[in-house]
């Protein structure tokens, strides 16, 4: 089954169309976003997350219709999103962001909760700092905070904006796992600048260029083109 099913989707901000007509079927496995600053990546997993209502065209998500309210936030429980910049609340402590992101998904069992957050902070090597203030946390560990709330719940959608941002070569391994494991249960959605990654990372690379998708097929067909 398909996770993602969009058509003619288009996002404008004044005269600059950020997405400029996308058609995308995604199904299980890795998908990474590549193309250049500007190109519509962010425009693109914002919309897929929900956060942003696209001006036109057709999106379909883990078959469900995000344009629907009640369909909305069945379909936010069920996906994780890591944004570009992500606003972590500095005073608050890793365990406290990721429980009101399971809080925000309308997760109610308290004790599921402790036991999810401490696992998602676990799984991103968090789990020593769970009760330290953000504000006291490197760039790389707010990262990896951040890719803790978005693995929330085994997501079947993950939506990655630049995960690899701030970690270090050792981190970014451990990423490459932890993509893996999620690529096993559903779909993974990343955008990335570095063509490396994609090799390493993707089963299939979009490559973007002024809100189009200009090339869709797997790593080496991309390499064969260039
Ligand atoms: P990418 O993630 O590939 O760098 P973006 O989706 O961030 O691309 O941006 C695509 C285009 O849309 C750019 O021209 C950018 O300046 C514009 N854009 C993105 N977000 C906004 C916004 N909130 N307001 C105005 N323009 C925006
Ligand atoms: P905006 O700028 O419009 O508020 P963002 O892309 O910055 O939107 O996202 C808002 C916040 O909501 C982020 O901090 C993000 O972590 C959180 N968020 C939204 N949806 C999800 C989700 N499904 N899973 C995890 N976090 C989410």
């Amino acid at each position: 089954a398909l996770t993602v099913e969009a058509t003619g989707l288009v996002k404008r901000y004044g005269r600059t169309a950020a997405v400029d007509g996308i058609d995308l079927a995604v199904g299980p496995g890795v998908l990474g976003l590549l193309g250049p600053n500007g190109a519509g990546k962010t425009t693109l997993l914002r919309m897929l997350s929900t956060v942003l209502a696209p001006d036109s065209g057709s999106l379909r998500l883990l078959g469900r219709d995000p344009g629907v309210p009640q369909e909305r936030v069945e379909v936010r429980r069920r996906l994780g999103y890591l944004p570009q910049n992500p606003r972590l609340y500095p005073s608050f402590t890793p365990l406290e962001l990721v429980d009101y992101v399971a809080v925000l998904k309308e997760h109610t069992d308290v004790a599921w909760r402790r036991r999810e957050c401490t696992r998602v902070l676990e799984s991103v090597g968090m789990g020593d700092r769970m009760h330290h203030r953000i504000r006291t946390l490197s760039g790389g560990m707010q990262q990896r905070v951040a890719l803790a709330a978005a693995l929330l719940g085994s997501p079947e959608l993950l939506l990655l904006d630049e995960p690899a941002t701030g970690l270090d070569p050792e981190q970014r391994l451990e990423l490459r796992s932890l993509l893996a494991t999620s690529a096993q249960r559903g779909t993974v959605v990343l955008s990335t600048h570095n063509t490396g990654e994609v090799a390493a990372l993707c089963h299939r690379v979009a490559v973007m260029r002024e809100g189009r998708v200009w090339f869709l097929g797997t790593p080496a067909e991309l390499i064969a083109t260039a």
